[in-house]
């Protein structure tokens, strides 16, 4: 079944469960008003329907590949690159100054849900864009955002984001990568980045390399990480791309899934470069534009959910396996499989929700600049990326599932959904590190935003008492047991700490997911599928809090009690 923008369920979260409206009551967003976000949301989703879902298989049959040092995308691709700019759609939160549309990230987080959730390998090269044109705005020279930030801005170039080497993955502030000053304001960059998304495209004017390297004599670690922006080609003053730099393509590598988008090995050799912030401060930079990647990467796996389950469900109401409770149809009629898609519909409610909170919080962050709000969204990004690319990953395995053999059989392409999303949980920063963030840097307010949030889940559950005593009473169990959990974290050692991380992370997405269920059965009035749906979800997906929290409590003693050799190492 052909995928569908799930246009309407984002119009009723904006409106009625994350508060969009105290956004547009903002100077800043004052444009983002009921028309223009049903316009947006109405056009990005016939993007999405028309131009984009039909690249979805091509994409995987016809992998990107190198062909005498140029990257030749997937059939269909260049064409639905050009939709995806000239529509506008790189740009929608991007300054207006420099010909971005300055929406809220609100409008851009549903929109790139709903891009994922139709072609997963294309969506990926105008988010890193997205994320360039972020730290451009806030950490360039006047004179790199007037030359580079239109041409990003209009989708004729694209931006990538060069961490990884071979022996800095997690451990960023392993890169080897070098930069030396030319004597003219450039640096000559020298090393080998791996794993860049979109490296390069046959269909892209110029391609902007963000890399992390370091100056001659800068600190060991991460405080000696600076950040460089490199061009393909280097563009005269008319941002006209020039003769090639010193950067290529050493090969492509060949992956589980996402086969449309090219991963590339890439050489620097002496390649020129322009310092972006300031020397040895790189990873402060590269942090605005991974923090916007992290939730775009959260909403890559509710998008990829969505397609799953769209699929799975046509799929049950088609197929017929005996008499069901419902009578002769569809499998959708067996208990068993509804518990699936019952299950799938509301994870995917829940994953969305936190991201859209977590929007919201970012667009409240820059509209009044007040603290508050920028540290609530800083709270919530690890449990977007997160929580988001599990549900990813979850759902698309109950997808195949739910199709049977089928379900393993390529064609049907509920196995695609599952190759694909499988990668989100790694790139960005792995969950694991994710969820460390969470215990570590994030609650190191001591936990000022955890118990804001606390109380608001227990006001949430307070106004629920009526409608749904019985709901209402296990929401506001859970949020104490989390408010217990979360004061053990505070009182313990990192080691505790991350040996309990992803467990703890999971119990948060629980509890806010729960909430926010709560918070869509309310604006439903009371009765309704929005109800059903918070009950299913509360009663079956919510006691795994009690679970794993217990993991989350449970120290690190019992994990170094296996010696290596214990392990079989
Ligand atoms: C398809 C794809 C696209 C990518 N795109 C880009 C890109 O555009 N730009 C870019 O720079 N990179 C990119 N990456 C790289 C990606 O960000 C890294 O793979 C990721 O950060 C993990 O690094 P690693 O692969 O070296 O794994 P490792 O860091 O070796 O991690 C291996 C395991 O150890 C765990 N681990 C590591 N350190 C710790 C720790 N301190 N505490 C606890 N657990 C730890 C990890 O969670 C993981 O489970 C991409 C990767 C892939 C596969």
């Amino acid at each position: 079944m052909a995928y569908r923008a799930p246009v309407a369920e984002f119009q009723f979260i904006l409106d009625h469960v994350v508060g969009l409206d105290e956004v547009v009551a903002t100077d800043r967003f004052s444009e983002a008003t009921p028309d223009v976000t049903r316009a947006i949301l109405d056009g990005a989703g016939r993007l999405c329907d028309d131009v984009l879902a039909p690249l979805q298989r091509p994409g995987d049959l016809h992998p990107a590949r190198l062909e005498n040092g140029v990257v030749r995308t997937s059939p269909g691709y260049a064409e639905g690159y050009r939709a995806i700019a000239e529509g506008g759609w790189v740009a929608l939160s991007a300054p207006a100054e420099h010909g971005g549309m300055g929406l809220p990230t609100t409008l851009s987080t549903a929109v790139n849900d709903m891009m994922s959730g139709a072609c997963l390998s294309l969506q990926l090269n105008p988010l890193l864009t997205q994320g360039q044109i972020e730290a451009l705005s806030h950490h360039a020279s006047d004179e790199i955002r007037a030359l580079y930030l239109p041409k990003l801005i209009a989708g004729d170039w694209s931006g990538t984001m060069n961490l990884t080497e071979p022996q800095a993955g997690s451990d960023v502030g392993a890169l080897k990568t070098r930069a030396m000053p030319n004597g003219d304001g450039t640096y000559a960059v020298t090393g080998q980045k791996i794993y860049i998304t979109w490296g390069d495209a046959d269909f892209m004017e110029n391609v902007v390399h963000l890399v992390l390297a370091r100056l001659p004599d800068a600190p060991a670690g991460t405080r000696g990480i600076s950040l460089f922006l490199v061009p393909r080609n280097l563009p005269d003053a008319e941002s006209r791309p020039g003769v090639a730099n010193r950067v290529k393509v050493v090969s492509l590598e060949h992956k589980l899934g996402l086969h449309g988008s090219p991963t590339a090995v890439m050489d620097f050799d002496g390649a020129t470069g322009w310092m972006v912030g300031e020397p040895n401060k790189g990873m402060a930079a590269m942090f605005t534009m991974m923090n916007n990647a992290r939730l775009g990467v959260g909403v890559q796996g509710v998008g990829v959910a969505e397609a799953a389950f769209q699929q799975a469900l046509a799929y049950a109401a088609d197929r017929r396996q005996g008499p069901t409770p419902l009578g002769d149809g569809g499998i959708v009629g067996h208990a068993d499989v509804r518990r699936m898609l019952a299950g799938m519909k509301a994870e995917i409610f829940a994953a969305r929700a936190i991201a859209l909170s977590c929007a919201v919080a970012a667009d409240m962050g820059t509209a009044t600049g007040e603290a508050d709000w920028t540290a609530r969204a800083a709270f919530l990004t690890p449990i977007a990326k997160a929580w988001g690319t599990e549900v990813g990953m979850e759902v698309a395995q109950q997808g195949v599932q739910v199709h049977g053999g089928m379900g393993f059989i390529e064609e049907t392409g509920a196995a695609q959904y599952l190759r694909d999303v499988r990668v989100t949980a790694i790139y960005e920063g792995t969950n694991g590190i994710q969820a460390m963030d969470l215990v570590g840097r994030k609650l190191a307010d001591g936990g000022d935003v955890a118990w804001r949030l606390l109380e608001e889940v227990e006001q949430t559950a307070e106004a629920a008492r009526g409608a749904f005593p019985d709901l209402a009473v296990e929401v506001w169990t859970a949020a104490e047991a989390l408010r217990d959990a979360t004061e053990w974290m505070l009182t313990r050692e990192m080691t505790d700490r991350f040996a309990g991380a992803v467990p703890f992370l999971r119990a948060w997405a629980r509890v806010l997911g729960a909430q926010l269920h709560l918070a869509a059965a309310l604006a439903e009035g009371g009765s309704g599928p929005r109800s059903a749906l918070a009950r299913v979800f509360i009663r079956r997906l919510l006691p795994e809090h009690v679970s794993a929290l217990a993991a989350a409590r449970a120290g690190a003693d019992d994990l170094y009690a296996l010696s290596d050799a214990d392990l079989g190492a």
